[in-house]
């Protein structure tokens, strides 16, 4: 069925895998998401050979996002390198903590760098509302440079897990519907966002939204593929696996047997994110 492009997968640098401390006692978020049972890291080599494994062409990397300028260019050098190491294979986004006076430099600095976007952001774990001026600034910022931002989202209600934070649907929708013309991706189906689109006047409001699969797994019955479809979004849904949380073969497999034909399923594992992630941002590393 051809080549997939996963949207959402986490890298790190092999330093920070091997010895994680120093940078967990510099930050406390990233301190909560190591402490999770079962928790592990993936470098760029990782993570080319599980998608060479898994027919994966290209995959949009992020890292963590830190509060500390000089742990963000760290960490968005390392994916910025891994990128231009591999052309064609990376598409990096950039981490920063929008509740610094250095957001947009560093934004700037990694768009230059060939970073097609940012994210994935936490806006619950790292401290700024959705209805604040420091989300209205990233946006300003994405919105300007052409730049995709990748938000995590988490539903509302069921089962608590390690990056789960209190819900903030209401607030998610009220900022995808405020800016109409940034390239927006919700994470992990959009915390259930995405059925709220069955309302017309949300289905108007985030035609420019997109919605991936990260956990979906663990989260879902499969069947809500085939509830995207019947609300009429199939063309908004991104294949993200949140490798190495999950492998996308996990994914392949769900998909293949969803029931959606061919067609479909082809949206969600290449040609949605083929239309939203720029090309050029693949190949500018070549030169
Ligand atoms: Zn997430």
């Amino acid at each position: 069925m051809g080549p997939v492009i996963d949207a959402h997968v986490h890298i790190v640098s092999p330093e920070l895998s091997r010895e994680a401390q120093p940078y967990i006692e510099k930050d406390d978020f990233l301190a909560q998401i190591c402490s999770s049972p079962g928790h592990r890291f993936a470098s760029a080599g990782d993570l080319l050979a599980e998608m060479d494994r898994c027919g994966v062409e290209r995959a949009a990397i992020c890292s963590f996002p830190f509060s500390d300028e000089g742990l963000c260019r760290e960490i968005n050098d390392y994916l910025l390198e891994a990128a231009r190491a591999h052309p064609g294979r990376f598409m990096p986004m950039a981490s920063v903590d929008p509740r610094e006076s250095w957001m947009e430099r560093e934004i700037a600095r990694c768009h230059d760098g060939g970073a097609v976007g940012v994210g994935e952001l936490f806006p619950w774990g790292q401290n700024f509302a959705l209805s604040g001026s420091e989300a209205a600034r990233l946006a300003a910022c994405c919105r300007e440079r052409g730049l995709i931002l990748l938000l995590h989202t988490n539903e509302p209600v069921g089962h608590n897990y390690a990056g789960k934070g209190p819900a903030y649907l209401k607030e998610a929708a009220a900022f995808a519907l405020d800016h109409p013309q940034l390239q927006l991706i919700y994470a992990h189906w959009g915390g259930g966002l995405l059925f709220y689109e069955l309302m017309p006047e949300l289905k108007r409001g985030l035609q420019h939204l997109f919605y991936d699969t990260a956990a979906g797994p663990f989260l879902y019955n499969p069947r809500i593929y085939r509830a995207a479809r019947e609300i009429g979004i199939l063309h908004k849904i991104l294949l993200g696996t949140d490798y190495p949380l999950l492998s996308p073969r996990r994914y392949l497999k769900e998909l293949a047997e969803s029931g959606l034909s061919a067609a479909e399923q082809r949206l969600i594992r290449r040609e949605n994110a083929a239309a939203l992630f720029p090309r050029a941002g693949a190949e500018k590393q070549n030169g």
